[in-house]
């Protein structure tokens, strides 16, 4: 069977098999909980846990004690924002409208209880004004969070200079750098940032593990979100997986090892996919050309449905828009909408992203495939408005039919 071409590598990545190597003795022979004291399981536990941690606090800049294990970069922003918020009592959080929905949602939630939020629009390029940004910041402002790469469009945002804006005023910065870690250099040492957020399965590392890196000091002013153990210094309670912990500080070594080569690669293919697609009719592109990471293009196909444009490519190509079905209908991506994007040019949109496993023969292919499936698409008939059964729901019923029809295997 032919394979499905992958290129949403925004979403997840493949595990690297150097990963899996690293992680597979401590699924058997190896295995230990790090909080057993009383023989050698539990201290090569903590041993592999303690290299892991050092690796990964090597690697971004900051001291093994700021490195909190997390399952995720969910749980991460949610440690940081509930955790701060939540401990100062009361006051302002400051974020971004294009912020992904793991800060937005525990944003809204604090901001139902009483605690008040501002929201800003980034520009057309999906970047913040920095002046704009440091004109909402109140006194009572406890903490700003900006991520620093968007995973819609692959924005980066100038993480520099909001630092240095909130360390003058006072503010925590928190910091989502799910989508930048191990794609640009990150060294806290050199950046005031107070809290940040990783997740391992974006760069070719498993799921369901991640980490925050709270700042020397930070801590006292975080409340824990979960209780139990008082593993972590009583931050977040619950038994280190052991073998997530060592994929992931495998995985941001290799990340880092060869961040250079890889980003000028995907940089080449990204050009590659451009160069291809915009010779087609209607495409424009979502974002900054510039300020971007290489392994993010978010274009627009205008007058086309890109939930129809996605289905009809799903059997050879895996990609995503930002849009998700509701119930009824399909929103349109609320990160193209904060940039100024119609609603009409938001739902024209998708998003390619691509990885260390995507070759030029992918590409080429996914190029053909959505010149074939444009033209396709603009000789058919529209979708009647307020068509109950949208393309994302009839590709939502498909999967969760068949797993059975992928076969993703490189
Ligand atoms: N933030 C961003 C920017 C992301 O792209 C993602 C993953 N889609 C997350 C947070 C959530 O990360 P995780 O899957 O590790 O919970």
């Amino acid at each position: 069977m032919k394979k499905t071409i992958y290129l949403d590598n925004a979403a997840t990545t493949q595990v690297d098999p150097r990963v899996v190597s690293r992680m597979m003795p401590h699924l058997y022979e190896r295995f230990g909980n790090a909080s057993s004291k009383t023989h050698a399981y539990g201290w090569n536990a903590e041993e592999a846990i303690e290299l892991a941690r050092e690796e990964t606090a090597a690697l971004i800049g900051c001291a093994p004690s700021e490195i909190v294990w997390t399952s995720g970069a969910t749980e991460a922003n949610n440690l940081a924002l509930q955790g701060a918020l939540r401990k100062a009592g009361c006051g302002h959080a400051l974020s971004v409208a294009s912020e992904h929905a793991s800060v937005l949602e525990p944003l809204r939630a604090l901001q139902r209880e009483g605690f008040e939020l501002t929201l800003l629009e980034v520009g057309a390029n999906g970047l913040l004004d920095m002046q704009r940004f440091a004109a909402a910041l109140r006194p009572d402002t406890v903490l700003a969070s900006v991520m620093w790469v968007n995973n819609e469009t692959g924005a980066i945002q100038d993480i520099e200079q909001l630092a240095a804006i909130c360390r003058a005023h006072g503010a925590l910065l928190h910091v989502d750098a799910a989508q930048a870690v191990g794609k640009l250099q990150i060294d806290l040492a050199r950046m005031p940032i107070d809290l940040l957020s990783l997740s391992a399965h974006k760069i070719h590392g498993p799921q369901g593990i991640g980490a925050l890196y709270v700042r020397d000091g930070v801590a006292e002013r975080l409340a824990p979100q979960l209780l139990g153990g008082g593993q972590q210094g009583g931050l977040r309670a619950g038994t280190l997986p052991l073998h997530q912990i060592v994929g992931l500080g495998e995985a941001l070594r290799l990340a880092h090892r060869s961040m250079a080569q890889d980003n000028d690669r995907v940089r080449w293919l990204r050009e590659r996919l451009w160069g291809g697609l915009a010779q087609l009719d209607g495409v424009f592109l979502n974002g900054d050309a510039e300020h971007c990471i290489p392994h993010t293009l978010n274009l627009g196909f205008g007058g086309i449905d890109a939930a129809a444009l996605i289905e009809r490519l799903a059997p050879q190509l895996a990609l995503s828009s930002g849009s998700a079905c509701a119930s009824t209908h399909l929103e349109p991506s609320h990160v193209l909408r904060a940039m100024g994007r119609s609603d009409a040019q938001a739902r024209s949109s998708l998003r390619l992203s691509l990885g260390r496993y995507t070759t030029a023969e992918d590409i080429d292919a996914a190029i053909a495939l959505i010149a074939g499936a444009l033209s396709a698409l603009r000789v058919a008939h529209a979708p009647a408005a307020g068509d109950e059964d949208c393309p994302m729901k009839r590709l939502r019923r498909r999967g969760n039919r068949a797993g059975a029809e992928l076969s993703v295997t490189k």
